[in-house]
């Protein structure tokens, strides 16, 4: 299976549907962001907006804690110790993207999220 966005293989199971497309998780977090990380301007009206309006949820704050106490986990892994569903959790990870609080990289051949 490939995504329908980025054109990269997906692994069994972690295919992403979104209107009708078969997203890889990268792209799936990507298209539930309204803003696109590479567009400088919307990078700026979100940052000025999180400065006023958007506070960090409990959860949220978990999270980062989290990630900064283990310089990373899967995704999986962090569902786990929030007690999150998957679903859920991919949802305070795009918004935490969309706030640049979080990233995603590999690390041994693994995708992980980490500050
Ligand atoms: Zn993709």
């Amino acid at each position: 299976m490939k995504c329908g966005r980025c054109g990269n293989p997906i692994k069994k199971g972690e295919e992403m549907g979104y209107h009708g497309q078969i997203l890889c998780e990268d792209c799936y977090m990507d298209v539930l962001s309204p803003a696109k990380i590479c567009d400088p301007w919307a990078t700026y009206i979100a940052k000025s907006a999180s400065d006023k309006e958007i506070t960090i949820t409990e959860l949220q704050e978990k999270i980062l804690k989290i990630l900064e106490e283990t310089d990373g986990v899967e995704t999986e892994v962090l569902a786990e110790k929030v007690n999150l569903k998957l679903s859920d959790l991919q949802r305070e990870i795009a918004t935490l993207r969309h706030m640049e609080k979080i990233r995603g990289k590999m690390k041994d051949g693994k995708k992980i999220i980490c500050l």
